[in-house]
């Protein structure tokens, strides 16, 4: 037995808040060709915890990675048959692994869970409505082992389920490095996610925008890089493909539909940013929630700074989803700096205006797709 095993035995049991085992039955029972998405799930976890941590470190440097690199390994075992997702990332304390690993925050879940019981809604349905992302892994993996140290703390802790009613956790002593270490054991009908051409395709299809490396271990050679890492929106937009921008759209939505629309704008004036806006293909289903606002991800140069800036884009246009990413704002900006910042004013301005053109754009030369997004949002 290992040393994590026996103290897991130590642990505490915990049972998982009745919206969540619903929502694993779903993800147990998913149907087969949905099954895939999980890897992008947990890559896109992983990408936000770096994000996180750069930004983090940004104020407080002691929380830099010591070799100050970010990245995200993927490690096979095909004897063990286990999948390992590994970041180094902000990572979890104890009473976060209980918050988001065995609850879903979001208001709205019960109803929802319920409606869809009715309309017989699929499991990837219900990861792009409420961002459960991390329980998909539960579609392909018998048991999931998350070994997480959060930046800045000494202990480590592991949360061990089998996505059943309940799940464990202990503290795993203070030598594992800081981040997130996420291991799958796969399902015997699951086995195609421990060959590494399979997971080259899967991450190169989802996951190739993610803009940090997403390294590959235990193929035929040594660790290579799956994906091209670096941030999308600043790439020529000739050499985006649309599926690229679909799977983008994706990740910073947190949805799984198709966009209407995109805008990408790189502008190099007096203001200089660049911005890759999507108008969803589907109302999400708490857009008339009041507290809902803007989800436009805002960087200031490739740097992850917040979600949670309501200026970048005007109430009416609150539907919106993606990145601004900002040459002009300081890099350690706060949220009550964000607020009448004339930056971000003239970005919003611009934004507005961009987008509304290509609204109106899309009116004349597409009644048909600019009337389902009036339908949805108008
Ligand atoms: P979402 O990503 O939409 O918030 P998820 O179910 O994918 O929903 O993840 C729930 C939460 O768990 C995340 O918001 C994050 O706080 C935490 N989390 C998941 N994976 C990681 C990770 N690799 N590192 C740090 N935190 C994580
Ligand atoms: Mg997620």
């Amino acid at each position: 037995m290992t040393e994590a095993q026996t103290t897991l035995e130590n642990g505490e049991t915990f049972q998982f808040q009745s919206e969540v085992s619903r929502l694993l039955h779903l993800m147990v029972n998913a149907v087969y060709s949905e099954r895939e998405v999980f890897l992008r799930e947990l890559i896109s976890n992983a990408s936000d915890a770096c994000d996180k941590r750069r930004y983090e470190a940004l104020t407080d440097d002691s929380l830099t990675p010591e070799d100050g690199a970010y990245a995200i390994d993927i490690q096979i075992d095909k004897d063990a048959k286990t999948l390992t997702i590994i970041d180094n990332g902000i990572g979890m304390t104890r009473e976060e692994l209980i918050d988001n690993l065995g609850t879903i925050a979001r208001s709205g879940t019960a109803e929802f869970m319920a409606k869809s019981k009715k309309e017989g809604t699929q499991a990837a349905d219900l990861i792009g409505q409420f961002g459960v992302g991390f329980y998909s892994a539960f579609m392909v993996a018998s048991e999931v082992v998350v070994t997480s140290r959060r930046a800045g703390h000494d202990t480590a802790f592991q949360w061990t389920s089998e996505g059943t009613g309940e799940y464990a956790i202990a503290a795993v002593g203070d030598d594992a490095p800081v981040g997130t270490r996420i291991e799958l054991k796969i399902k015997s009908e699951a086995e195609e996610f421990i060959d590494p051409t399979r997971l080259k395709s899967v991450i190169r299809t989802y996951s190739d925008h993610i803009a940090i490396p997403i390294r590959l271990h235990g193929g035929e050679d040594g660790p290579e890089t799956v994906n091209s890492a670096s941030a999308i929106w600043l790439r020529p937009k000739s050499e985006i493909e649309p599926a690229q921008l679909t799977e983008f759209y994706h990740h910073v939505s947190g949805a799984m539909d198709d966009p209407a629309l995109h805008i990408h704008v790189r502008a190099e004036g007096r203001i200089e940013y660049a911005a890759l806006l999507f108008v969803p293909g589907q109302a999400p289903f708490d857009l008339f929630n009041p507290e809902r606002h803007s989800r436009l991800k805002l960087y200031v140069r490739r740097v992850y700074i917040t979600d949670d800036c309501r200026d970048l884009l005007p109430g009416y246009l609150r539907f919106a989803r993606g990145v601004v990413d900002s040459q002009d704002l300081p890099l350690n900006i706060s949220r009550e700096m964000l607020q009448n910042n004339p930056v971000v004013g003239a970005i919003q301005k611009a934004l507005t205006t961009k987008l509304l053109a290509e609204l109106s754009k899309t009116a004349e030369k597409d009644p048909e797709s600019y009337s389902k997004i009036w339908d949805n949002f108008g």
